[in-house]
Formats: structure tokens, C-alpha cells, sequence
């Protein structure tokens, strides 16, 4: 199929492309603004710098690659930000996107993959989390995450846009090819944050809250590996193809780890201590989000190949002390 990737060259969208090329059998065209991917970290494919709010411009990709299909990833995607300013993550994440869908429905592109986040959950109710939780977001990034599932399933009745939406719980760790990795600027997310005080560009790291209601009193998260987040993208595609439905799928491990238990598996693969120190909550964040991936595995044949957190911290060691200043330095 020929495929149009949005944000292709942030984090999750390289990692897509990269095993999207593995099949051989796409055609990946990359739209990105470049305000947080790299350009480098594109593997291949046609790249395209732009931003979803030029309609013209996606009419151009559209017609010019006869697209067939896009997988959605271009947003932004803090949790403490999306609380501060709102605004920007109503007009990138809804507005912007509608901007695509209206392209799709212009175009008889028919079939989306949409990068959604366990942030739709809100405060869980029940652990591990199934797609059919209540979905009461506690942040501006969830609810516009939310906003833009519920968009498309209005076009999938209205227009017959069929589409996958991945819950993605905490996307973490590297391309086991060493090609490509994690690169934020400024950095937030915590297991970067925690390899670079190994590599000493941080003096500490932070934890964000020690008096929430879990065992250790830091908050809880299930990490799942970038690359087997990529490889749902692929089957979610695939899936769409031979006529599957519109559905919703979680991605992650199963498994809950605190900041706590996260900081220690880091000191045991790098084998450094850590500097550590408590501050206050942040923002927006729930206590524990644990994923049930049992309808992707069931429905999609799909299978983390990397699931263990210190494999998942391993490669992501492997590629910050190769590029300890990122892509392009
Ligand atoms: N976190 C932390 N210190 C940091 C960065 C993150 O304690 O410097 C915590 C954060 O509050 C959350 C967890 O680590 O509970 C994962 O945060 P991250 O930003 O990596 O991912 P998110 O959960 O926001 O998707």
C-alpha cells in the first residue's frame, strides 16, 4: 500500500517506519514538521517537511503518492504541558487531525491507524486496564486523544473511514538494530532522563510524587518496547487491508513498574548508582496505568518480542551512550 506516516520522524513515527521498510511491501511517505523529529532518524521512505494545518499541502501528498492509507502519530504528547496549554493540544492534536481525516474523506483514503494513549483511561477503576474501561481522561492530552477516537468513528459511520486506534501505554527503549533511539528536546520522559544522569548531562533525576497509593508511593507505568509498539502498526494495517472493522487495542506489557523500580533497573544495566531525589507531583498523572493487550494478541496475532524491562532499558542504554547528545550531534 502506499502510506502516508504523520509525525514519521519523532519517536514512535521512526520506529513505524523502520519496520513498515522491513516488509518490503509499502510504499512510506513521511510528513513531519520537524518541531520534535529528527530528520535523521528516518530510515528511508519519501520525506516530506510540513505540518497538518496546510490543507494544500495534503492535498499535494494525497494525489502525488496516491495514498492509501496513513498512520497517524503527528501530536503532541505531555501530560504537564497539555495541562498548562490546553489550546495547543486541542488545535495539533483535534483540530490538525481533523484537517487529515477531511484529506482521507477527499480522497477516498480509506484506512488509519491512529496513535492513541492509555491517557484516554483517566484514574483506573480496575487494573490491568481493558479497552472497554471507563474513559475519563484527567489530562488535556487524553481528552484530545479521546476527542480525535470518537471524530473517527463518526467518519468510519458518516464515510466509511476505517480505522485502529492503539492505546499506548509508556512507550520506552530502542531499536534493537542500534539504528535509531529516544531523542526529546528538552527531555521528559523518565528512562532518558534517568540513563542521561548516568552519562552525566544530569546532575539527578527527579521522582515526580512519593505519597501516591502504591506500594512504593511512586507512580506506576507499564513500559512497552518501541519496537513491538511498531510492529502493532504494522499488523494494524495489514488487519484494515483484508477488512477488518474499526476497533481500539491496547499496547502494553501487563506489567506495572514504579519510577522507583524503573531508576534500579537502569543503576543494575549501567551499572552506576543513580542520584535520586523526591519533588512534587506532576500535573495530569494518574497513579497506576497496567495494560490488558489480550484483544491485539487474540484479535491481531500480536506479540512483544522484548517484553522484559531490563531488555527494554538494555537498548535504550545501548543507543544513548552511542549518541549521548542524540541525532545529528
Ligand atoms: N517521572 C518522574 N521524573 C521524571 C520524569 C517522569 O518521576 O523526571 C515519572 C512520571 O511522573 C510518570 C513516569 O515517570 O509517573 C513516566 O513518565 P513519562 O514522562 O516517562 O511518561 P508518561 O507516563 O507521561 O507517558
Amino acid at each position: 500500500m502506499n502510506i502516508l506516516v504523520t509525525g514519521g520522524a519523532g519517536y514512535v513515527g521512526s520506529h513505524v517506519v523502520e519496520e513498515l521498510l522491513k516488509t518490503g511491501q509499502h510504499k512510506v511517505v513521511v510528513l513531519d514538521n520537524l518541531q520534535k523529529g529528527h530528520r535523521e532518524s528516518l530510515l528511508g521512505g519519501e520525506f516530506i517537511e510540513g505540518d497538518l494545518a496546510d490543507t494544500n499541502l495534503l492535498d499535494e501528498i494525497f494525489t502525488k503518492y496516491g495514498i492509501e492509507a496513513v498512520v497517524h502519530m503527528a501530536a503532541d504528547s505531555l501530560v504537564g504541558e497539555s495541562v498548562e496549554h490546553p489550546d495547543k493540544y486541542f488545535n495539533n492534536n483535534v483540530t490538525n487531525g481533523l484537517n487529515l481525516l477531511n484529506a482521507m474523506v477527499r480522497h477516498d483514503a480509506r484506512y488509519i491507524v491512529f496513535s492513541s494513549t492509555a491517557a484516554v483511561y483517566g484514574e483506573p477503576i480496575e487494573t490491568p486496564i481493558t479497552e472497554d474501561h471507563p474513559q475519563v481522561p484527567t489530562n488535556p492530552y487524553g481528552e484530545s486523544k479521546l476527542f480525535f477516537e470518537k471524530i473517527m468513528a463518526r467518519y468510519d459511520k458518516a464515510y466509511g473511514l476505517k480505522h485502529i486506534s492503539l492505546r499506548y501505554f509508556n512507550a520506552a527503549g530502542a531499536s534493537p538494530s542500534g539504528a535509531i533511539g529516544e531523542d526529546h528536546r528538552p527531555e521528559s520522559h523518565l528512562i532518558p532522563i534517568i540513563i542521561q544522569v548516568a552519562l552525566g548531562i544530569r546532575d539527578k533525576v527527579i521522582i515526580f510524587g512519593t505519597d501516591y497509593d502504591t506500594p512504593d508511593g511512586t507512580c506506576v507505568r507499564d513500559y512497552i518496547h518501541v519496537t513491538d509498539l511498531a510492529t502493532a502498526h504494522v499488523l494494524a494495517l495489514d488487519a484494515l487491508a483484508d477488512g477488518a472493522e474499526s476497533n481500539v487495542y491496547n499496547l502494553g506489557n501487563g506489567e506495572g513498574f514504579s519510577v522507583r523500580e524503573v531508576i534500579d533497573m537502569v543503576e543494575k544495566v549501567v551499572g552506576k548508582p543513580i542520584a535520586r531525589s523526591e519533588g512534587a507531583r506532576r500535573a495530569g498523572d494518574p497513579a497506576v496505568l497496567v495494560a490488558s493487550s489480550h484483544r491485539i494478541m487474540k484479535e491481531l496475532g500480536w506479540q512483544p518480542k522484548y517484553h522484559d524491562l531490563e531488555t527494554i532499558v538494555q537498548t535504550a542504554w545501548d543507543w544513548h551512550r552511542r549518541h549521548p547528545q542524540g541525532f545529528g550531534a
